[in-house]
């Protein structure tokens, strides 16, 4: 008895003193971890928000635990199901902690990602149909031509989705004109809106929504066509310019996912944003949300209202 009531004694004293040293560790610094869960999750919310300031007008706290972002429609979409799933669940059913919780890297690479890797391959449809359409006819009247030099393609005309293919598509169109590689790479493009699934799946391809372009194919783009022997020499040669163009417009390139795709550009605002503010994680953050610059917030109240929905 008295060794029970010993242990009860030790392990309450612990307990306490740790309460206390985290106590005290909050009053100096209160996001001294750089990547708790409530941390990540306030990061999500503010690049989704800032990827889709039209369309998303909130962030709701249920009583059960459950959080959830509110769209224009009044449509709410689920930040996180709290179920372990395997790569392909991720992939069939993601939620939002899922499709932002790779990181995209903005630097070039020279390697094919590591197994299983593909930021920005996981997509919530919620939110796709929210922005772009809820059908192939409602999208099809958002699609607007952006011209491509030869002839123009379709694109999403909505939340600047063509605006920034458009932006991309003048830089790249400048560097071709002197380098051979970035010119044979871009011309004759393979292609943009497309109502369709992805194959072998029951999923719609990003190019069903006119959000993805397909520039100039080669046999060794596609993880379902090449050996990874093929996919790794591709890469190596792929000129960064055009990879560079359009990660500064917003698109995550498919050649950084281990499931290889090349020649496809997707526009993924939510994506490229975490990687931008936060892709290089501090150990010592004075806000939850540094890293962000701050004349891109100045004005608004998106970090009120998370920390509002969230505290
Ligand atoms: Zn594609």
């Amino acid at each position: 008895m008295k060794k029970i009531f010993t242990w009860f004694l030790i392990t309450f004293l612990c307990v306490n003193l740790g309460y206390t040293a985290r106590a005290l560790d909050n009053s100096t610094s209160a996001y001294e971890s750089s990547d708790t869960y409530e941390t990540t999750m306030k990061q999500d919310f503010l690049c989704l928000i800032m990827a889709y300031p039209e369309y998303i007008t909130g962030i709701e706290h249920k009583g059960d635990g459950t959080v959830y972002l509110v769209m224009r429609s009044g449509k709410k979409i689920l930040y996180d199901d709290k179920k372990a799933k395997s790569f392909e669940q991720k992939l069939e059913n993601p939620d939002l902690q899922d499709m932002m919780e790779q990181k995209y890297p903005l630097e070039p690479i020279s390697k094919l990602m590591d197994k299983n890797c593909d930021p920005g391959r996981f997509r919530v449809y919620g939110i796709l149909k929210e922005v772009y359409g809820e059908s192939q006819k409602q999208i099809e009247s958002k699609l607007k031509n952006v011209n491509l030099v030869y002839r123009s393609f379709q694109f999403n005309g909505s939340n600047k989705a063509a605006e920034c293919l458009d932006s991309a598509i003048k830089e790249i169109i400048l560097v071709a004109q002197k380098k051979q590689n970035v010119s044979s790479c871009l011309f004759p493009c393979s292609g943009t809106f497309n109502y369709r699934l992805i194959s072998g799946t029951n999923r719609l391809s990003p190019h069903s929504f006119g959000i993805a372009i397909d520039l100039a194919r080669d046999k060794r783009d596609y993880w379902k066509w090449a050996s990874q022997e093929e996919g790794q020499k591709r890469l190596a040669s792929y000129p960064k310019e055009i990879v560079e163009a359009f990660e500064k417009n917003n698109f995550v390139w498919g050649g950084k996912w281990s499931h290889f795709d090349i020649l496809h550009f997707e526009y993924r605002p939510e994506i490229i944003l975490k990687a931008r503010y936060f892709g290089n994680k501090k150990s010592n953050l004075s806000t939850w949300y540094d890293g962000v610059p701050s004349e891109e917030i100045e004005g608004k109240d998106y970090i009120k209202k998370i920390d509002d929905a969230l505290r």
